[in-house]
Formats: structure tokens, C-alpha cells, sequence
């Protein structure tokens, strides 16, 4: 998948299987902005399954667990 910074646009190309959880993050090399990957969903996933009532509490929580590891 593609991602793009959002501060200054840079392209990075990252593999979704290796964002751990819903989301991932990385600093920008070109201008150190937080960039954060939402997990995108499998692509087997059926249209008829309802969405997550509480994706933006998950993410934050994963995140949260990802700093605390450094
Ligand atoms: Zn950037």
C-alpha cells in the first residue's frame, strides 16, 4: 500500500503485513512528521460485515502500546 506524508507529501510504499494490531506509525525521514497507518481491512473481507463500533479507541490504545515498547 501506499502512504503519503501529510506534512510535505513524501511517498512511502508500506507492506500492511507488517503494521502489528489496527495501526502503525513511523516518522517521516524527510520532515520527522508522525505518519500513522491505519491497518487496512484483508481483502477477503465480506461487504455485509459491520464495522468495528469503536475503531478510533482501538487505534489509539495500539498506538499508545507502541510508545510505551521504546
Ligand atoms: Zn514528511
Amino acid at each position: 500500500m501506499i502512504v503519503f506524508c501529510e506534512e510535505c507529501g513524501k511517498k512511502y510504499r508500506i507492506d500492511p503485513a507488517k503494521i502489528k494490531g489496527t495501526a502503525a506509525s513511523f516518522k517521516c525521514r524527510s520532515c520527522s512528521h508522525r505518519i500513522v497507518v491505519p491497518k487496512p481491512p484483508p481483502p477477503e473481507s465480506q461487504p455485509q460485515t459491520p464495522p468495528a463500533p469503536s475503531i478510533e479507541q482501538v487505534t489509539t490504545t495500539t498506538i499508545e502500546r507502541l510508545r510505551r515498547r521504546r
